[in-house]
């Protein structure tokens, strides 16, 4: 684990940091829970080369692509965000599980 790799997040401070799709970070305060997929809650510890947690959409065109590739990539655009801001998202929203 490479502990120097943090983020300066506004709200939090210095923080260790978590890669989320667009969908989930962009979200606005009053939206509707969603689902979301973490990859480091079941399975080995680790990220996938897009980020730790998606959203359904993601979920979906992961599916259809079959493979973090570069067009579901693309459509994750995942974000850095801080791992309590993190917490925030997850709090707000609805674990899909993997
Ligand atoms: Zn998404
Ligand atoms: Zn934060």
């Amino acid at each position: 684990m490479d502990n120097s790799e943090k983020v300066d997040c506004c709200k939090h401070g210095l923080m260790d940091y978590a890669l989320v799709c667009q969908h989930l970070v962009n979200q606005s305060t009053d939206h509707h829970p969603i689902e979301y997929f973490d990859a480091d809650d079941e399975n080995e510890p680790g990220r996938s080369e897009v980020g730790n947690v998606w959203c359904k959409s993601c979920d979906d065109m992961l599916l259809s692509q079959g493979d973090w590739n570069e067009v579901a990539a693309a459509f994750a655009a995942p974000k850095i965000v801080c791992v309590a801001c993190l917490k925030e998202i997850k709090a707000r929203n609805i674990n899909g599980k993997l």
